[in-house]
């Protein structure tokens, strides 16, 4: 059957825009380390905060706050539990500490973790070294993130160089996504990143964290407060992913729920989500600040300035609240947090008046409907429809806005998508076929 697929493909192979390295999924993992490690943690009334402190984990692992931020979701947790799914508050606690867990107390984190760190060490060098040069972040990033993600792909379980003596590097981009770790599989329904669900993980998990602070405080217990902070560290992941534009309003959860197959629809999502990173948005909080942000691979940016300080500001007072829960025995009463955070409702409105690009796509809860901007091409186009389809909204954005980076690679890592885009042609590299080929003769073999 996939030899006989193969041969229609190459028949039909449509030739797209040249494939354009469009940058991050997610916020780059400096981003969110630097972010963390900026981050005073407290454990004593009459001393002040440190930054960088080493934290203690269950398993033995000792880490800082920022590196727990950036490990946290995007390489731990559980790719089939998203936390914001949790039916009711009990559920959304247990798969959060699952999530936690597969960090801090399994012990395979303790000798993998540290591999993955390394990367994003080389990842940071890279950053500084580039923008020292004159280059821009997300040019950086454009450069190296393809690279770092098949590192992190085969250090959690996924394709891996050493398997495949000789393989070139070109051909090592290309094929990686068909044989996915934890990394890439995480990344798949990773909805916890985006909007209410963002705040819903960063919720509960930070609401665990000032539990666990009281009852520390209790006995004075400190290697129990540093674990209180471990916990908000993964937590801040969530929290801070609501500071980066593409993850704002970007309905990944109903375009995964409402387009037909679901990987296209998470494919959609991933096309706004770059708009959004790219152009950023004028958002507010309900301190009444408004400032222009910008998303993943911008981090860094200078027009990112403002965004970066109110997000330091925001995750400065999560920290507090745990030291606070741990001085006073008591829940944090004025929730400082949500008063800072970007207000989700303002950054999706649809008036032209704000100056924001208009959504490539947005659930309308009146209408009960997703809705797909007219023009896909034009960011300013303020109308939108309910008449579209995934696939064909799919090869639209390809022919208007180039590939996404490994777009082939995760149309044929799905079941739901592998034999229709073959059919589509929307696989037009030859060897990427037939290494797919190949992987599904010795899957089944
Ligand atoms: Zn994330």
């Amino acid at each position: 059957m996939i030899k006989h697929l193969l041969f229609i493909a190459a028949m039909m192979a449509a030739s797209f825009a040249t494939a354009r390295n469009l940058p991050l999924p997610q916020f780059g993992s400096a981003e969110h380390k630097s972010a963390g490690d900026d981050i005073k943690l407290q454990f004593a009334s009459d001393i002040s905060g440190t930054e960088k402190i080493k934290l203690a984990l269950p398993n033995g692992l000792i880490l800082t706050y920022g590196e727990i931020v950036t490990l946290a979701g995007d390489f731990y947790g559980d790719p089939e539990k998203p936390i914001s799914l949790g039916k009711t508050e009990q559920d959304r606690r247990q798969r959060f500490w699952r999530a936690y867990s597969t960090l801090a107390i399994d012990p395979g984190a303790v000798t993998e973790a540290p591999k993955i760190l390394a990367v994003v060490q080389d990842e940071e060098l890279q950053l500084q070294d580039g923008m020292k040069k004159g280059e821009s972040p997300d040019a950086v990033y454009d450069r190296i993130a393809t690279e770092n993600d098949v590192a992190w792909n085969c250090i959690t379980g996924g394709l891996c160089a050493e398997d495949y003596p000789g393989i070139s590097k070109e051909l090592l981009h290309k094929i990686y996504y068909l044989k996915q770790g934890r990394y890439l599989k995480l990344e798949d329904k990773n909805f916890d990143h985006f909007g209410q669900e963002a705040w819903l993980a960063y919720s509960v998990g930070h609401k665990i964290a000032v539990d666990m602070a009281i009852s520390a405080g209790r006995t004075l217990d400190k290697k129990k407060l540093a674990e209180s902070y471990a916990v908000n560290a993964f937590a801040n992941h969530y929290l801070s992913d609501g500071f980066s534009t593409g993850h704002l309003r970007t309905p990944h959860l109903s375009l995964y729920n409402h387009v037909s197959p679901a990987t296209v629809g998470s494919l959609l999502a991933s096309y706004m989500h770059y708009e959004d990173n790219e152009y950023g948005l004028t958002i507010s909080n309900r301190y009444g600040e408004t400032w222009k942000a910008y998303g993943d691979a911008y981090y860094f940016d200078p027009r990112n300035k403002k965004n970066r300080d109110i997000l330091l500001k925001v995750m400065q007072a999560s920290a507090d609240e745990i030291f606070a829960a741990y001085n006073y025995g008591l829940a944090p009463t004025d929730d400082k947090v949500a008063a800072l955070v970007p207000d989700l409702k303002k950054a999706n409105t649809l008036d032209p008046s704000h100056n924001n690009i208009a959504p490539l796509f947005y659930w309308d809860e009146k209408k009960q409907a997703l809705l797909r901007r007219v023009d896909i091409s034009n960011p300013y186009d303020y109308e939108w429809t309910e008449n579209w389809t995934g696939w064909g909204t799919l090869t639209e954005l390809m022919n208007a806005k180039g590939s996404l980076r490994s777009l082939q690679g995760e149309l044929l890592s799905h079941p739901d998508t592998q034999i229709p885009a073959i059919l589509a042609g929307l696989i037009n590299d030859s060897e990427l076929l037939r290494w797919f080929q190949s992987f599904q003769t010795t899957d089944h073999a």
